[in-house]
């Protein structure tokens, strides 16, 4: 069996051949691990091997991660999964980003429970192939939602963030990340602070680096399957 270490020097190969290929320049497209499910000694594995970005779905098991992981204090953490409003604070105090922000009342809670001198990086969640089954604004809501967040004064608007409907050709999904890229060109020419565009899994990397992420958010091919 492979090991983490084995399998991110994997991934972290073929997301920089991705992104060579794509006439990116070297290390342009960031790795989130995804740690999900999995206990506090697989990410310590992961950052003896030089991983520094990590990403958790779920409230409670992320915090409890944090704390237990404190030492590390280099480790930027990512929050990746829907927010209820009655969990922002602890988002808030404990996650240096947010990808999954499509609601006002989410924002300015956000806004109000992140501590002064801090700033809550952002990215906005589209949902690209409107679908029920998924969080996120419509791509036609994203300027007047944008120009909202980038108004509060501790939110710091980063970018945008998908996930694509599951059941796609692969020619579909480009289709659906091409969009998102235009997007994100888009909205970069607004707000300098722009820099980043949350796109591509496990099973998709490499199609979404082809067209355009900066930012892929890799959990199994790393950690190994979820039960
Ligand atoms: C779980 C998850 C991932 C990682 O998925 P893998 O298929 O394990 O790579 C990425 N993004 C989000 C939002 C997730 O919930």
């Amino acid at each position: 069996m492979e090991t983490i270490a084995e399998r991110l020097k994997s991934v972290q190969l073929t997301v920089e051949q991705s992104t060579l290929d794509a006439h990116r320049p070297s290390n342009s497209t960031k790795l989130l691990a995804v740690s999900k499910t999995k206990p506090v000694s697989d990410i310590v594995q992961a950052y003896e091997a030089g991983q520094r970005l990590f990403a958790e779905n779920y409230v409670q098991e992320g915090v409890e991660k944090i704390q237990k992981l404190q030492t590390l204090d280099d480790i930027e953490w990512h929050f990746i999964g829907p927010l209820q409003s009655n969990k922002t604070r602890q988002v808030a105090e404990n996650f240096h980003w947010i990808h999954t922000l499509d609601r006002l009342k989410i924002a300015q809670r956000l806004n109000a429970q992140t501590a002064t001198g801090k700033m809550l990086n952002v990215c906005i969640q589209i949902n690209i192939d409107q679908d029920d089954n998924k969080a996120g604004i419509a791509a036609d809501e994203l300027n007047s939602f944008a120009k909202v967040i980038t108004e509060f004064p501790k939110l710091r608007l980063r970018g945008i963030m998908t996930i694509p409907k599951a059941k796609q050709s692969p020619t579909q999904q480009a289709a659906s990340f091409a969009k998102m890229a235009q997007l994100y060109t888009h909205l970069k020419a607004q707000y300098s602070a722009v820099d980043t565009l949350s796109m591509g899994m496990s099973g998709d990397m490499v199609n979404a680096i082809q067209n355009g992420s900066t930012m892929v958010r890799v959990g199994a091919a790393i950690f190994g399957s979820r039960n």
